[in-house]
């Protein structure tokens, strides 16, 4: 058996930017055994950049990837042996992350509604500690399966060994893009508890007069103020947030809060404070904007949209203005969420 690679690779359907892009090299990963031979490969090919990718809902390719792209196609679920408290499901890297959190739903494994529509696969769900409305995957995760291409070794990493925080971990790291993630094992409470402190699904719950809160209202909710609030990507490219939540010190926060009594921000552990990058690009004058092919969407100011024909360096450039506007608005730096490669 051999690696079966593809040169010159079109990656316009593998990124939902939906940005022209070719990767020098292309293979698909559907198995364990190709994850062994994609080892000896680069072992072979030292010097060759490599990528591994998901659905592409979270990268925006600034230009042609000059290396191998590896494509996570390995699928599956195993409903794992269960406690009196907690049931355990593995599921594998490129398994869709929507149609997983549907199936938990439809199979009574209940906590991951709030993550309903996020696109993307499960092997990449970790990689950023994926989080909406109020939940962090990273409270759900027991473990992740990582096979790490240097070493040939798969490994079992504990959420601590992970080190999630605010859209991170370690698989973010440089340094360990060779770690493939091949299954995640989630831990799923057997008792339900719904998670919607989050204001805005709090709001949604309430307007929609829901007393009793089921796992399948939180689902609902959760669609629809996603469907109301942001693009579809088969329509209009995009890849969500682009830029992070930016977090600063109480100082920073009073000084701001001076000039702009309004200004959204959280509150965190430690005496630091998120504020909302939306707010702050919203409150900079680009909510909607639009130059050429690339904006800023109307109704969520922190995703960037392709409106049609717009090229990886046209979204990368407005994403410099919007820093270099917030920047001088407020004294803020925004860091983007997105991967940007290529
Ligand atoms: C409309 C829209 C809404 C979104 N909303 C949210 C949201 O609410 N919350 C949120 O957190 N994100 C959101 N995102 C971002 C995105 O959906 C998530 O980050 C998702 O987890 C990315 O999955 P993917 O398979 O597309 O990853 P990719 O884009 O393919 O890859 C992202 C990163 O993960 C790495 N990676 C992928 N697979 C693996 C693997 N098996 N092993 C190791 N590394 C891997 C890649 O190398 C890359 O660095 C949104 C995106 C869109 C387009």
């Amino acid at each position: 058996m051999a690696l079966k690679i593809q040169k010159d690779f079109n990656l316009s359907r593998f990124n939902t930017f939906g940005v022209p892009a070719k990767a020098k090299e292309f293979v698909e990963i559907s198995g364990i055994e190709d994850l062994l031979l994609l080892r000896n490969y680069l072992k072979a090919n030292p010097d060759l950049p490599f990528l591994i990718l998901g659905a592409g809902s979270d990268v925006l390719f600034k230009g042609d990837f000059q290396g191998l792209v590896a494509h996570m196609g390995i699928q599956g679920l195993d409903f794992l042996e269960e406690t009196d408290e907690f049931s355990f499901v593995k599921a594998y890297a490129g398994e869709n992350w929507h149609s997983f959190v549907r199936r938990m739903l439809d199979s009574g494994h209940l906590g991951f509604e709030n993550l309903a529509m996020i696109p993307g696969t499960v092997g990449a769900a970790p990689v950023q500690n994926i989080g909406a409305y109020g939940l962090e995957i990273a409270e759900r995760i027991e473990n992740v399966e990582c096979f790490d291409l240097v070493t040939g070794e798969f490994k079992n990493l504990s959420t601590q060994e992970c080190d999630f925080r605010y859209r991170d971990s370690i698989f973010k790291k440089k340094e360990n893009n060779k770690l493939v993630i091949v299954s995640v094992t989630f831990k799923i409470p057997k008792q339900y508890e719904p998670c919607v402190g989050y204001r805005e699904l709090a709001s949604e719950i309430e307007a929609n007069r829901i007393v009793h809160i089921t796992a399948s209202d939180v689902y609902a909710c959760v669609t629809s103020l996603r469907k109301r609030k942001l693009p579809d990507p088969t329509r209009v490219g995009n890849a969500g947030s682009f830029f992070k939540n930016p977090i600063v010190d109480k100082e920073k926060l009073n000084q701001l809060l001076e000039q702009n009594p309004s200004m959204i921000f959280y509150p965190l552990a430690g005496g630091r404070y998120k504020l909302s990058a939306a707010w702050l690009i919203d409150n900079s004058g680009l909510k909607g904007i639009r130059l050429g092919d690339v904006g800023v969407w109307d109704k969520q100011p922190l995703v960037l949209v392709n409106y049609g024909q717009a090229r990886g360096v046209d979204v990368f450039d407005l994403a410099q203005e919007v820093k270099y506007r917030v920047k001088n608005c407020f004294g803020v730096r925004l860091e983007p969420e997105v991967v940007i490669l290529g």
